[in-house]
């Protein structure tokens, strides 16, 4: 497992997918930044979700709303109150860890409803190990707020404190009443956004899995008081087949309801959807029936009238909520995880990235199989044609087999050959990741035989 991540890692620097934050400082830990492919790739996942959850829908709207928001927000949302953590040390090593991850690590046990006090008892009480030094002795659990305060203006007083989202769902809340009123939605209806989120959390790591600094794609979907667990029912599938759907393997996904005990006090019902990295199983996508929860609670903080009219039932009606809550970089991880392997090919090792045709990041690469004129000329030709339809490279540097193996390790679907024949036949060779078989096919047909596979 360790050995795999390493290699995900290594390969997501070496090809310029994501680097460390802020590297040439020394990094600023837990940081990454996402260099060329990872930047296409991120932005091939947010456009697929928007596809699939906004565009290709009647009932679901999409928002783009603020990351700064009325402090009254984050009390009427519980997070002031309530978005805590427990954090509990060893007395030994002084190492730290989050109670419920060092809980659900060292004993496999899901904790997520439990108090600090609770949380505490747990690892006193069954003498749990320190995954660092092995000891055994613990202090008591104390509570840290996950949200990032800082200042808004330009003196330091508490009036002007303000919170970094911690999650978008709330932007989305308040906008209900101005989606209701201009847009002409009717329930059931969804509002979806995409958006940074950040959370000051106690034990980042596992590489892009858990940071401080995120993006979630959350989409909040409002229905009738009643019907409210078919479509928690809906939802849930809908997270399964987006995955499957990108050839990401079923055996790796599996959903996991939220038993009574540790659903939050606002859910009636909770699933995650996880995926088995090389660390383990871990949440990949949320899904919550937060019922009246969050409307009720901004109508009590905001004195408006957070209501829906039912035509049928000639009442206001405050709906319930079912929400999915996927981060876009866990998503890339299980992606670029699920992607990554290794072939033994005559005597010789290639790593390739089995994406799928919409999430490569570079859909086809022109390739002249030699550096030289009018091989060139007609190489470059073509590759200025495909660019205006597919994201495409040029790479005419070092040998065929090692281009080959470059494409092949960020996950690009196909390669076109130009070679001395094709200046005489109009053809080109164009070759397939996955099976490595070549077809010669008319430099006029490259684009419909591309858009037949990658589309
Ligand atoms: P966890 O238990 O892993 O901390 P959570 O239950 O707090 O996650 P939610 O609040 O349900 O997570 O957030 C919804 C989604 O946002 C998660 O499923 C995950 O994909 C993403 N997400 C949450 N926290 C982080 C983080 N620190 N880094 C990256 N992605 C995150």
């Amino acid at each position: 497992g360790e050995k795999l991540m390493n290699k995900i890692v290594s390969l997501c620097k070496r090809r310029g997918f994501v680097y460390q934050g802020s590297e040439i400082y020394g990094g600023l830990a837990n940081t990454w930044d996402y260099g060329p492919y990872g930047a296409e790739l991120k932005q091939n996942i947010k456009r697929y979700w928007w596809k699939k959850v906004v565009h290709e829908r009647d009932d679901v709207v999409g928002l783009d709303s603020a990351i700064l928001m009325h402090p009254k927000v984050w009390e009427a949302s519980g997070h002031v109150a309530g978005f805590n953590d427990a954090l509990i040390d060893c007395k030994n090593c002084k190492s730290r860890f989050r109670a419920d991850h060092l809980i659900e690590e060292t004993l496999g046990l899901h904790v997520e409803g439990k108090s600090v006090k609770e949380l505490s008892e747990i690892v006193h009480d069954n003498k749990v190990k320190c995954p660092v030094c092995g000891a055994v002795d613990w202090t008591d659990a104390r509570v840290f707020n996950l949200m990032f305060k800082t200042h808004q203006g330009v003196t330091e007083d508490s009036s002007s404190i303000v919170y970094l989202r911690p999650e978008t769902a709330q932007g989305i809340f308040v906008n209900f009443k101005n989606i209701v009123d201009t847009c002409r939605v009717k329930l059931p209806f969804g509002i979806a956004q995409i958006g940074k989120a950040f959370r000051n959390e106690i034990t980042p790591g596992n590489f892009i899995f858990r940071t401080r600094e995120f993006e979630q794609m959350e989409l909040e979907f409002f229905v009738k008081p009643g019907e409210d667990m078919e479509w928690f029912d809906y939802w849930r599938n809908f997270t399964m087949e987006f995955f499957t759907s990108l050839g990401v393997k079923k055996e790796n996904l599996r959903l996991r309801d939220h038993s009574p005990e540790e659903l939050s006090h606002y859910s009636k019902a909770t699933t995650d959807l996880e995926y088995n990295f090389p660390f383990g199983w871990g949440e990949l996508w949320g899904v919550a029936n937060r019922t009246d929860f969050d409307l009720s609670r901004h109508m009590e903080y905001s004195g408006k009238a957070l209501t829906y009219f039912d035509q049928e039932e000639q009442k206001h009606i405050i709906p319930y909520v079912i929400e999915p809550s996927l981060g876009v970089d866990r998503a890339m991880l299980a992606i670029l995880c699920d992607a990554y392997r290794e072939e033994e090919v005559e005597g010789e090792t290639r790593v390739v990235l089995g994406l799928s045709p919409v999430m490569a990041p570079v859909k086809c690469a022109v390739l002249p199989l030699f550096k030289k004129e009018p091989l060139e000329e007609l190489a470059r030709k073509i590759y200025h044609d495909l660019k205006k339809v597919f994201t495409a490279e040029y790479d005419n540097a070092g040998s065929i087999g090692k281009r080959y193996r470059r494409q092949d390790e960020i996950g690009t679907p196909y390669c076109i050959t130009v070679d001395y024949e094709s200046l005489n036949d109009n053809k080109v060779t164009v070759r397939d990741r996955d099976t490595m078989l070549q077809d010669r096919i008319e430099i006029s047909k490259v684009k419909e035989y591309l858009e037949e596979r990658l589309i």
